[in-house]
C-alpha cells in the first residue's frame, strides 16, 4: 500500500460522515442537514470507491435510540454539578426540559450518525476494492 493510499482514521471519518469503505467521500446527498426531509438520504454509491450505500433498508433506528439515551445521560453529567438536581423542588423537571430541547436540536446529527454507525458495522475499510478486483 503506497502512502498516498493511507487509511484515514476510523472515528474521525465516522463523525465526518465519510464513506465506510474509502473514508474519503461524503455519504449523504446533502452535506447540510437541510432540507430536513432529505436528512438521511444516502448516495446510491460512493463516488470515489464505488461502495454501494443502499445495501440495507435499516435506517439505524435502534442505534439512534441508544445515542439519544446516551445524550440524556451526558446532559445529566453537566447539568447536575452546575444547577443541582434534587427531589425536593422542580429541578428534575427543569433538567428533563433542558435535556429534551438539547436532544431535539441534536437529533438531525444523531439520526445521521446512527445511520453511519450502521453502515460501518456492515462495510469494512477497503470493502469495495475487494469486489472490484
Ligand atoms: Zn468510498
Amino acid at each position: 500500500m503506497d502512502p498516498a493510499d493511507s487509511k484515514p482514521m476510523l472515528v474521525p471519518a465516522m463523525l465526518m460522515m465519510r464513506c465506510p469503505s474509502c473514508r474519503k467521500s461524503h455519504v449523504f446527498i446533502n452535506k447540510s442537514i437541510f432540507p430536513l426531509s432529505e436528512l438521511v438520504f444516502l448516495k446510491d454509491e460512493c463516488e470515489i470507491c464505488g461502495q454501494k450505500m443502499k445495501s440495507e433498508k435499516n435506517n439505524g433506528g435502534g442505534i439512534n435510540y441508544a445515542l439519544t439515551m446516551i445524550l440524556f445521560f451526558l446532559n445529566l453529567c453537566w447539568y447536575a454539578p452546575i444547577f443541582g438536581i434534587s427531589y425536593k423542588d422542580n429541578s428534575v423537571y427543569y433538567y428533563l426540559i433542558t435535556s429534551t430541547i438539547i436532544v431535539l436540536l441534536a437529533q438531525p446529527y444523531l439520526m445521521r450518525l446512527s445511520r453511519i454507525i450502521y453502515l460501518y458495522l456492515y462495510v469494512g475499510f477497503g470493502n469495495s476494492r475487494r469486489v472490484e478486483i
